[in-house]
Order: structure tokens, then sequence, then C-alpha cells
């Protein structure tokens, strides 16, 4: 059986299917007593395993249909976002915004709220605006906006079915530049940090909790010129890899070269490897109203973090109405780390990360690492027993579940 893409996840099923029709994709989900959906495996979770069938949807014919007139485009869910980013701007458009990599799924993106930064921008999620989906006896149900289920599905992990396409909203295409502005104080993120990250339309920090800390900064042309001169930063002299020491080359262009969006709003481009690849992940997510303890609370622990950690990012990220998504009702500041590949030393860090942003009632990203389990995480999601209810009736005899599902919804 395949790993996931950090190595960390030797997948237990015991077959991998990769229908090449809907109506063979019907047919396994109808005759498996318990099978789970792979995306492009980039979680660093057990979030896409399963002890039975695996299934990819790599093989299922290509969807991609443009409605110029409802600004949307229906997709197949197994494409990889590179593919339509690229398949959009050739017609003019645009996703709202773009993850650090492009190289995972449609489906994988929207299952976990996968998401960039931007006051005003959303997780991918809150582009959809219908999807199809394989239920557990093999039928097809379509849930569409002012379908309460649609909230309850899009954000699911594959704990409903099989989504096989989407439908998006698109923008029109747009340009961006993108410049790193280095020697970022503390001071400045603990007490102006809703200005900074107003900067651009798309603002990042990466910061390894002690010493440095720099703003990535990405802007639409079409936008005023940030103004950073108050933070005391420097922009700078040379393109930059979010891992301090290694080389750039796997970034997307900066130092102002202008571009198209989808070759500037994520970090990696797609045709190298992202980030690493030695690597773990945890994203951690508070509301905004308490950016500042929050801030102030994870420099504290920065010496702890700073031996497992290769690097950090600090995200904003806009509401949206997923029940089981970390956006649900709040605007978010986001705290992804990279870790070192060494679970056994990472764990103990994540549960005083957990601990420490309590009070915030933090929610992490289900396709990274956390410790926490439903009687933490439950309270802190309003429609988490709905989204139980939803679980149940459409599969009432457990076809998708998996240990991440039984974990966050035992029996
Ligand atoms: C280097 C790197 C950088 C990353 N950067 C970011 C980032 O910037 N922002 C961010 O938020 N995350 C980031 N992530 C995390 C990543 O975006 C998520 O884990 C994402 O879910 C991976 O998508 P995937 O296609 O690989 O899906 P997988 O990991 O294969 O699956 C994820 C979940 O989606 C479900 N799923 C997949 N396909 C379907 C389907 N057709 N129907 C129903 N469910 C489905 C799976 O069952 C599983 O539960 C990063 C990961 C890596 C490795």
């Amino acid at each position: 059986m395949p790993k996931n893409w950090a190595g960390n996840v030797v997948f237990s099923a015991e077959h991998l299917e990769t229908p090449t029709s809907l109506e063979w994709l019907r047919d396994v989900v109808a005759g498996t007593a318990r099978l789970h959906v792979l995306g492009a495996g980039h979680s660093f979770s057990r979030i896409a395993d399963t002890t039975g069938t695996l299934v990819s949807l790599r093989d299922l014919p290509d969807v991609f249909d443009v409605d110029t007139e409802a600004g949307t485009v229906r997709v197949g869910a197994g494409m990889r976002l590179a593919e339509l980013a690229s398949r959009l701007h050739g017609r003019g458009l645009a996703l709202h915004n773009m993850p650090s990599l492009p190289h995972i799924t449609i489906a994988g993106t929207i299952a976990t709220a996968t998401h960039g930064s931007g006051d005003t921008n959303g997780p991918l999620a809150s582009a959809v605006r219908s999807i199809d989906l394989v239920t557990a006896d093999g039928s097809l149900l379509t849930l569409t906006e002012g379908d309460e289920r649609l909230e309850g599905a899009v954000v699911s992990f594959g704990a409903l079915g099989i989504v096989t396409a989407v439908e998006l909203a698109v923008v029109p295409a747009f340009e961006v530049e993108q410049r790193v502005h280095e020697g970022l104080d503390w001071s400045v993120l603990f007490d102006h940090s809703a200005e900074l990250f107003a900067q651009a339309y798309s603002v990042s920090v990466f910061t390894d909790w002690q010493d440095s800390c720099s703003a990535w900064v990405k802007r639409r042309v079409d936008d005023p010129a940030p103004d950073l001169s108050w933070a005391g930063t420097h922009e700078a002299d040379g393109p930059r890899h979010p891992i301090p020491g290694i080389s750039a080359e796997h970034c997307t262009p900066q130092l102002g070269e202008v571009g198209a969006w989808h070759e500037r709003l994520p970090h990696f481009r797609p045709e190298f490897t992202p980030s690493v690849g030695a690597e773990l992940q945890s994203e951690y997510m508070v509301p905004r109203s308490h950016a500042s303890e929050a801030l102030r609370a994870l420099r504290e622990l920065g010496p702890l973090i700073g031996p497992v950690l290769q690097t950090a990012e600090i995200r904003t990220v806009a509401p949206d109405q997923y029940w089981l998504s970390f956006a649900h009702g709040r605007p978010s500041l986001a705290f992804h780390f990279t870790w070192v590949p060494d679970t056994a030393a990472v764990r103990p860090v994540l549960a005083r990360i957990e601990a420490a942003l309590a009070p915030w009632s933090v929610r992490p990203h289900w396709g990274k690492l956390f410790e926490a389990g439903p009687d933490v995480l439950a309270p802190r999601y309003e429609r988490w027993a709905d989204f139980a209810s939803l679980r149940d009736g459409l599969d009432p005899d457990g076809k998708f579940r998996n240990e991440a599902v039984d974990r966050l919804f035992p029996r």
C-alpha cells in the first residue's frame, strides 16, 4: 500500500481501486463494506486512510465546465489545484485564493478546509456552490446552496461519501506581486497584527518563534502598494524559501516581479517538491479577536517549539459557514508549524501548544497533526452534533468510518 506524501502514514488499506467511470465508482461504493477516498495524499493525519478499500479518482473522466454567466466552474473532484488554476487562467478566470502548494486535489482541498492567507479570503471551500456525492449505497446526491446539508458536507474529510464533482465560484483573473519583508519585530506582531495583515491581499508571517520574523506580502496589482515603513522591516535582497538556508528555486517568484495569481499566491511551484519533504505539519486556528494574547502565548513557548521546528507561518482567514471548518463563524488567525519528521518528539509539543491556545477555543487543521479528542473539540464547533447526525444518516453502517473519523465521532 502507498504512503502519504510525508511518509508518516502507511495506508492500512487492503486494496487500491482506481475506477475509470462514475458507474464503476458507484458499484465499488455499493459493493464494499469499508472504504475511504484518497486525494493527493498530502495530509499528515490518518484522515484519508481505511482498513478496507482506498479509492482514488485519478482515472475518472475529466470534468471542466465553465459557466461564465453564473461565474462558476464545475470540475472533477480529483483534479489537482495546479491543473484547475492553469485552465481557469487560460479562460481569464481565477480562484479567490490558493494554499501554499498547488499539488493537491480539489476535493482534498475542500474536505479539510485547506486555506491560504488574506483578511477577506475564506478557505478554498468557501468558493463551493454545489457538490456531487456518491453516498454509502452507491447513489448520487447533489447538494446545492440552500440545502443545509451542503454546509455539513463540504468540509467532511470523506466521512459522508465520495465527492465526484464540485461547482466553484470563480473571479476574473488578476495579477499579483510578492515581496518578502525581513526584520519584523515581535512588538509589531503583538500590537499591530491587524494593520500588518491588512497590508495586502495575502500576507503570511514566517517565524521560528524565537528570533527571526518576516512578512511575505502578496499584493494584487490593482490594489494600492503596501507601506511597511512603520513596521521597521527591510525588503529581502534576494528570493527566500520559508525554511531559512534552503534554495528558493522551489518557490514562486518574489522581489516584486508581477505575475499571474496562481503563480504568486502559492509559495511553492507545482513542478517542484513543496516545502522540504522530510517534515510533519500542524496548524491551529484561533479567533482574530484574540490574536494578541495567542501570539504572546506561543512566543512564550518559543524555546520548547524551536528544537523540533523547521519553520512556522501565521496567516489570516475569513469566516465560512461549514459546520466542521475551523473558520466556521469566525475570522481566524492560523498558526502553522512545519516540524522535523519525528512524531515522538513533536507530539508533546503539540499538547503544550493546544493547552496554551485552549482559552481561545483553538481548532486544528484536520489534515495535519493534533492531539485533542472529541471531548475537547466538540464544544468548539456549534454544529458538531448536527454533523454527527448527518453522518449517521448518510452512512448508517459506517462504511466511510476510519481511524480518524472514529476518533472524532466515536460510535
Ligand atoms: C507541503 C505541504 C503544504 C501544505 N500547505 C497547506 C496550506 O497552505 N494550507 C492548508 O490549509 N493546508 C496545507 N497543507 C495541507 C493539505 O492542503 C491538506 O492536507 C489537503 O487536504 C491535502 O489534499 P489532498 O488532495 O492531498 O488530500 P488527501 O490528503 O489525500 O485527503 C485529505 C482528506 O480529503 C478527503 N478526500 C479526498 N478526496 C475526496 C473526495 N473526492 N471526496 C471526499 N473526500 C475526499 C480524504 O478522504 C481525506 O479525508 C499542506 C500540505 C503539504 C504536504
